[in-house]
C-alpha cells in the first residue's frame, strides 16, 4: 500500500547544533527521507548553525556523511542526494555570543515561508537562542521552535525552562519533542481506541485487569555514561516516554483530534495519578557480562562511579484514581541491558466471569498488545478452541497485526523524527508535549526520586541479558500476575 504524501508548505529550517549527534543521526536523515518522498517542497532550506567553523559544502559534506550511515539504504538515490544537499546551508554561530548572528539574519530575511528553529543543543542554551533570535528579529508570530528532552530535571528547572521559552515565545510557538509520540504505532493505538466501536466500552476498570508497559534495551549506557548517571532511567526514560504512553492508554475520548484536546485529556491522567508507594517500585543497576563472545562493563564501571546511585532499570506499579479506572494497576518496566530490544503495551483483560468449558480447559484472558519497536504493530490474543478431536481444549492465538506486512513496505519508513518536524511545518501540535503536561509528569516524578534520597536507597543489581531484578518480578508475583516475557 503507497501512502499519500501531501507536500508541506514552504518552510526555512534552521538546526541549531546542526553538526551534533541528533542532528546527524536523525533529523538530517529524517529530512532526506522525506525530501525523497517529495514533501519538502523545491524551494525549503535546511540551515545548519552550530559552533565548529565551516562552509555551506563542509557541512554539505557532513550531512552526506550522517545520510550514508545514518539514513538507511541509499540505493539508486545518488541524484537525490546531490539534490537534497542542495537544500543544505550553514551558519557559523555562537549561541552565547554575537557571532554568526547576523549571517543567520541574512538567511531569515525571507518572509514568504514558515521560519522554524530546531534548538538540538543542550537545554542551559535554550534561554541564550531565544534571546538572541529575537534581538536579531528573527521571532515572529508565526516563528516556530522545537526543543528536546531533557526538559529539566525536575519541576523547578522544568518551570524554569519554561518561562525562560515563555518570555520569548507563546505556547503555541513551541514543539517539545517526544519522539515516541511520532512512532506509527503510538497514533495507531489512538486510532484503534477511538476508531472502532469494539474497544472503547471495554477499555475501563471493569474489563481491563491491569496494564503493562514495557520499554527494554539490550544496549548499556555507553558513551552516555555521564548525562545518564545524574539522569537515570527515571528521568531519562519514565518521566517522558513512558508517562506519555500512559497517557495515551488512560486517558478520555478528546472531543477532536486537535491538539488541545487531546493534551488537555493527557493532562487529566496525569493530574490523576497517585503517588506511588516505595514498595511499589524497584530499581536495578546492570552488572559485567563476562561471557566468552561479550565483555560488558557493569553500569558502576560504565559511569565510572563505584558508588553510583543511579538506576538503569525501575519497574513501579501506579494507580490513576478516576472512575474508568479506580481499581485497576498499570506496571511500567524500563531497562538497560535487558534480554531483547523490545518496546510493548499489553492491555490485559480480566478472565471471563465463568468458564463454561470446565477447570481443565484453564482461564484464558485476551491480551491487546501494542508493540512500538522492533515490528511496529498490534496484536489481539483471543482464545479458541485447540485444533483436533479430543474434547474441548483452549487455546490462546495471536490475531496479529504486523504493520509492515499488513500495510506494505511503505509504513516502516517513516521515522518518527521525520514525521514530527513535518508537524512541526504544518503547525500541528498534537504530537508534541505542552508545558503544563511537562510540569506535571515532575510533579508526580519529583516525590519519587526525593523518597529515594531521603532513604539513601541504593539500586538492587540485576546480570545484564535479563529482565531486571528480582524485586520486580516479585511485584507482580504479591498481585497473582507475571510480566509479558519481553520477546525480540
Ligand atoms: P552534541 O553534543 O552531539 O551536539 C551539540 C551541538 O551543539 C553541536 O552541533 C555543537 O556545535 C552545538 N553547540 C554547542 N555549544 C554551542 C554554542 N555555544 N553555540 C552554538 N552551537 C553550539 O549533542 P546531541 O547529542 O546532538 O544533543 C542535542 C540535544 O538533543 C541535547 O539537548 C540532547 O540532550 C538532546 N537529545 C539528544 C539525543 C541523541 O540521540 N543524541 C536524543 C534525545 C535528546
Amino acid at each position: 500500500m503507497t501512502s499519500r504524501v501531501i507536500p508541506v508548505d514552504p518552510f526555512d529550517l534552521v538546526i541549531f547544533g546542526g553538526t551534533g549527534d541528533l542532528a546527524r543521526r536523525k533529523i538530517l536523515p529524517g529530512l532526506f527521507h522525506r525530501f525523497c518522498a517529495g514533501q519538502m517542497p523545491p524551494s525549503a532550506r535546511i540551515i545548519g548553525a552550530a559552533r565548529t567553523d565551516l562552509d555551506h559544502d563542509g557541512y554539505r559534506g557532513i550531512v552526506a556523511e550522517a545520510i550514508e550511515e545514518f539514513g538507511g539504504n541509499l540505493g539508486g538515490k545518488a541524484q537525490k542526494l546531490k539534490d537534497f544537499l542542495d537544500t543544505v546551508f550553514y551558519v557559523t554561530i555562537d549561541a552565547q555570543g554575537e557571532d554568526g548572528w547576523p549571517e543567520l539574519q541574512e538567511f531569515c530575511k525571507q518572509k514568504d515561508r514558515i521560519e522554524a528553529f530546531y534548538f538540538s543543543v543542550s537545554p542551559s542554551l535554550f534561554g541564550d537562542l531565544a534571546e538572541r533570535l529575537h534581538h536579531w528579529g528573527m521571532a515572529g508570530p508565526e516563528t516556530r521552535i522545537v526543543v528536546e528532552k531533557p526538559f529539566g530535571r525536575d519541576l523547578a528547572t522544568a518551570k524554569h525552562l519554561n518561562a525562560t521559552l515563555a518570555a520569548h515565545f507563546s505556547e503555541d510557538q513551541i514543539y517539545r519533542i517526544d519522539h515516541y509520540l511520532g512512532k506509527e504505532t503510538v497514533q495507531n493505538l489512538m486510532a484503534v481506541r477511538f476508531g472502532n466501536m469494539l474497544f472503547e466500552p471495554l477499555w475501563n476498570s471493569q474489563y481491563v485487569d491491569h496494564i503493562q508497559i514495557t520499554v527494554a534495551e539490550t544496549v548499556g549506557v555507553g558513551g552516555r555514561g555521564e548525562y545518564y548517571d545524574k539522569a537515570g532511567a527515571m528521568r531519562d526514560m519514565v518521566q517522558n516516554h513512558l508517562m506519555q504512553l500512559l497517557c495515551l492508554i488512560a486517558m478520555e475520548p478528546p472531543a477532536r483530534f486537535a491538539p488541545d484536546a487531546v493534551r488537555d485529556e493527557k493532562l487529566k491522567v496525569i493530574r490523576a495519578l497517585d503517588p506511588v508507594l516505595p514498595h511499589h517500585i524497584t530499581r536495578g543497576q546492570y552488572e559485567a557480562e563476562q561471557g566468552a563472545e561479550k565483555q560488558h562493563p557493569s553500569y558502576r564501571e560504565a559511569v565510572g562511579d563505584p558508588r553510583s546511585k543511579t538506576e538503569s532499570f525501575i519497574a513501579l506499579k501506579c494507580h490513576i484514581s478516576n472512575w474508568r479506572w479506580a481499581g485497576t494497576p498499570f506496571y511500567m518496566r524500563t531497562g538497560k541491558r535487558m534480554s531483547a530490544r523490545s518496546s510493548e503495551i499489553s492491555v490485559v483483560f480480566k478472565e471471563t466471569p465463568h468458564s463454561i468449558f470446565g477447570a481443565d480447559a484453564g482461564r484464558h484472558r485476551n491480551v491487546l498488545s501494542i508493540r512500538l519497536q522492533p515490528n511496529e504493530g498490534i496484536t489481539l490474543g483471543v482464545t479458541i478452541k485447540e485444533p483436533g478431536p479430543g474434547g474441548m481444549r483452549l487455546i490462546d492465538v495471536p490475531l496479529d497485526m504486523t504493520f509492515a506486512e499488513a500495510l506494505g513496505d511503505d509504513s516502516e519508513h517513516v521515522d518518527a523524527y521525520e514525521r514530527l518536524i513535518m508537524d512541526v511545518i504544518r503547525g500541528n501540535q498534537t504530537l508534541f508535549m505542552r508545558g503544563d503536561e511537562v510540569e506535571a509528569a515532575w510533579a508526580w516524578t519529583d516525590p519519587i526520586i526525593e523518597g529515594w534520597e531521603s532513604r539513601g536507597e541504593v539500586p538492587k543489581p540485576y546480570p545484564s541479558g535479563t529482565d531486571g531484578t528480582t524485586d520486580s518480578h516479585e511485584l507482580m508475583r504479591r498481585d497473582g500476575r507475571k510480566w509479558r516475557e519481553v520477546s525480540p
